[in-house]
């Protein structure tokens, strides 16, 4: 059931077997399972995460590789609400452990917000991570190609940029390194500060690799129907680029654990088992919150998984069901 501030408070006295915070690939896979084991769960979901701004999902088994993430959102959200989950657009500010349950404070709508707390047995974080983008005085000129053909995932995009004239765009010196990396898929690559300057020892690097390097910040990007053409610097210079590399790090929506003390970080991802389970035993994360490859499949595996050690939890603890008369 679709729930919201009209219908919430019929939920408020229900200790649901798990939520979900975050509707995005990996939530939605959890959901799915969790659905179909029979098990009462609920998705909350903030709206505006990564896999909505993915334009084309190129490397899914069975999906046509121009699917863009809306699509797998709005049906993967279907079937977890035609299965029976609860799905809830809200945004979750704090998970606390109260011992058998867990409070889980949400927040809906941006104005005039309103703020509920739900209860579960289990949570699965599937909250994911968020690009840093560059700050251009114009963000829709950057949203024009973010995701298009300026690209934000070399595993997922790598192969579409083969060959061409490539910008890396960086904040920090550290992150040039995917220069190294992404020389695989094509040497042709020019590397953007966006106005800091690099080390003597990097720009050694970049001269003996012949990729050249432009400190200047970014005035624009140039281009048509979502297709770069270049750069444009505040200095006047255009670099000439089909395609780019948005290296910047991430925002990663993990706040709302962070008073959690059970939990083990690898910097600002989760450490789980191979069944998604964190170090706090009633708390699983999947997907790009979690250490490892933040790629769909994986995402959509780590869902499966989560859900049915959470199935296998309460099933155990349950009584068997006999045939009675
Ligand atoms: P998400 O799908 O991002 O889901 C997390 C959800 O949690 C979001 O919807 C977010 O709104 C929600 N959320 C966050 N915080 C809160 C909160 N506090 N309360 C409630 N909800 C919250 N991967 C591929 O495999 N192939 C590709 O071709 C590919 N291309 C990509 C192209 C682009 C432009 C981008 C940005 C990513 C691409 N990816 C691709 C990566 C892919 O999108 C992610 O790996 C995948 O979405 C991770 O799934 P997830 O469930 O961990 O996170
Ligand atoms: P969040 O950081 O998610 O939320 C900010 C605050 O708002 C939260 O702390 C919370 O208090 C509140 N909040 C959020 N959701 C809710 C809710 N449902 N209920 C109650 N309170 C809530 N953005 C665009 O606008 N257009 C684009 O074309 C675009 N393209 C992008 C392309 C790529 C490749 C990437 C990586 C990002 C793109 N973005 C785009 C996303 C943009 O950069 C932001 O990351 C994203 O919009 C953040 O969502 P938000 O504003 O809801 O902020
Ligand atoms: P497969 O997809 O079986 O691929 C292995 C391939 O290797 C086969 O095509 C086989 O012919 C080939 N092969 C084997 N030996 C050799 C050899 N020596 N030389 C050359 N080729 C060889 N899973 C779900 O997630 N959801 C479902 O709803 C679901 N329903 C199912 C319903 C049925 C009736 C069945 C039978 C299975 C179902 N499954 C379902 C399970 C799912 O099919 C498997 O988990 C999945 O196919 C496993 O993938 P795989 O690549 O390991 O094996």
């Amino acid at each position: 059931m679709k729930l919201s501030s009209a219908n919430i408070e019929n939920h408020l006295d229900t200790v649901y077997d798990a939520i979900v915070v975050g509707g995005g690939m990996g939530g939605l896979s959890a959901a799915i399972y969790l659905a179909r084991y029979g098990l009462k769960c609920l998705v909350i979901e903030k709206g505006r995460g990564r896999s909505l701004w993915m334009q084309d999902t190129r490397n899914y088994l069975g999906l046509d590789p121009d699917t863009p993430g809306r699509n797998i959102l709005t049906h993967g959200a279907k079937q977890a609400l035609d299965w029976g989950a609860d799905y809830l657009r809200a945004f979750v500010e704090e998970v606390t452990d109260d011992g058998e349950t867990f409070a889980v404070k949400v927040k809906i709508g941006k104005k005039d917000s309103k703020y509920y707390t739900l209860r579960s047995k289990y949570v699965i974080a599937a909250s994911g991570v968020i690009d840093v983008l560059p700050e251009l005085e114009n963000m829709q000129n950057v949203y024009d190609y973010a995701g298009y053909t300026l690209h934000v995932c070399m595993i997922c995009d790598g192969f579409d940029m083969w060959d061409q004239k490539a910008v890396v765009m960086v904040s920090r010196e550290s992150q040039i390194n995917v220069a190294f990396v992404l020389n695989w898929f094509t040497p042709y690559i020019s590397v953007l500060t966006n106005g800091f300057t690099v080390s003597d020892a990097m720009k050694q690097k970049l001269v003996d690799h012949g990729y050249p390097l432009y400190e200047a910040p970014i005035t624009q990007i140039l281009g048509e129907n979502h297709k770069m053409s270049g750069v444009e610097l505040q200095d006047g210079t255009v670099v000439e680029a089909t395609t780019g590399l948005i290296n910047m790090g991430s925002i990663y929506h993990n706040h709302y654990l962070k008073g959690i003390k059970e939990l083990t970080w690898d910097g600002e991802n989760l450490i789980t088992n191979n069944m998604g389970q964190t170090t706090h035993e009633r708390i699983f994360a999947v997907g790009d919150l979690k250490q490892g490859l933040n790629q769909v499949t994986v995402a959509v595996a780590d869902g499966t998984l989560a859900a049915t050690q959470i199935w296998r939890y309460i099933r155990r603890a349950s009584q068997p069901r006999k045939w009675e008369e």
